[in-house]
């Protein structure tokens, strides 16, 4: 194995890689944001941060906002992306490599990639806009913290700030050129059985088992792929103490996926029914939480950012996927509050695992993206080259 030069690998993948090195798991994205705001200042921005997510920890931080002004009429955009990381293994820290034109972690920490391949593609493009004082029809950069595990970061974002007609997230997997234009709503559902503890082998008839109610509960439920628009899941359950004490509590968290609005409410409605018919006839209580995750969206027919994206993409004779997603991500925030967004995958393979790579024709593949995709949005006036 042999390691590429990585100052010959240029610019663009030495400032991802500066980024991979700083740890930034969910709820601890102070480092990270502070050299973003740092770079960004440095570009003469004015940088905007959301309160912290997590105002009690120290190192955690709030969503980063800033705005490159028009010079010429046109469509102005929103680039999102996000700082956060799912958590490495015993807190391991990326030592990334750079092997025949493939960047890896080097160690058991995740690489980030997920999501700081679009930071970087994202502020590289930036950068080059402001040096060489390129025309564009306004830039928004809104860089989230939160997202994984829950899209914390985007819904608290201050979205009303953006002018921008439609946005840009770029956090998918797949090769350069692939498109979300589709994504379910997702709902949880939580419930606690609340029973009575005894002894299980001096006086079990006076106990109410809730680990049995919950049991009784999830099996009762359809689960899985439900069809090719909806799937559910239990994905926790946790109760008991003693293997000799009847269990007086037992939590379940389930969810439900859909892209039809009206399947989702109706495999909600069951997971209910099952909930409550499995606590009768155990006779324990039962406390039930739902919880709108996200909500879907469908660019299917097109829709603003598809048609500049693809056009960006045919100016650079990539090919562009649609594709549709089972998963949620800031996007799905983004349309719920108003801000027509699409999804776009950047190179990353294998996220959320040590195994997480991306290549360094990806990154280049993105920032020629951007760049063409600001040329597209300015209008048809004038040429740029790059
Ligand atoms: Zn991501």
């Amino acid at each position: 194995m042999r390691q590429d030069s990585i100052a010959a690998a240029g610019p663009l993948v030495t400032f991802f890689l500066e980024l991979a090195r700083i740890p930034s798991p969910s709820g601890h994205e102070r480092a990270i944001n502070d050299f973003l705001t740092t770079r960004l200042r440095g570009l003469g921005l004015e940088v905007r941060e959301d309160e912290p997510l997590y105002p009690d920890s120290g190192s955690s931080a709030g969503n980063l906002y800033c705005r490159l002004e028009a010079s010429v009429p046109g469509t102005p955009i929103l680039l999102s992306a996000h700082t956060d990381t799912v958590p490495s293994e015993d807190e391991a820290l990326p030592d990334p490599t750079l092997v025949d034109g493939v960047i890896r972690s080097g160690s058991r920490a995740v690489l980030g990639a997920d999501d700081k391949s679009a930071v970087a593609a994202i502020i590289h493009t930036l950068e080059r806009i402001i040096r060489e004082k390129l025309p564009q029809a306004g830039i928004e950069l809104l860089l989230t913290v939160g997202e994984e595990g829950g899209l914390r970061g985007a819904k608290a974002s201050s979205l009303e700030l953006v002018v921008a007609e439609c946005g840009f997230c770029l956090d998918c997997t797949g090769p350069v050129g692939g498109v979300i234009v589709r994504s379910p709503s997702q709902k949880t559902v939580n419930a606690t059985f609340i029973g009575k503890s005894a002894h299980a082998g001096v006086v079990p008839e006076d106990g109410r088992n809730a680990v049995v109610a919950a049991a009784k509960a999830v099996a009762a439920m359809k689960l899985g792929r439900l069809d090719g628009e909806t799937t559910a899941n239990v994905g926790i359950i946790r109760g008991g103490e003693a293997v000799n004490v009847v269990p007086d509590r037992c939590a379940i968290h389930c969810e439900a996926r859909s892209h039809d609005q009206e399947k989702l409410e109706n495999q909600v409605v069951h997971m209910l029914e099952a909930i409550n018919l499995a606590a009768a006839e155990e006779e324990v209580d039962v406390e039930i939480t739902v919880v709108d995750e996200f909500h879907g969206f469908d660019f299917s027919a097109g829709g603003l950012p598809i048609e500049l994206a693809e056009r960006a993409f045919g100016r650079l004779g990539l090919p562009t996927e649609r594709t549709s997603t089972g998963g949620g991500s800031d996007v799905n925030v983004f349309n719920l509050r108003g801000l027509p967004c699409v999804n776009l995958a950047t190179g990353m393979e294998c996220v959320h695992t040590p195994e997480e790579y991306i290549s360094v024709e990806s990154l280049q593949q993105m920032h020629d993206f951007l760049m063409a995709l600001v040329e597209e949005a300015r209008g048809a006036n004038g040429q740029m080259s790059f």
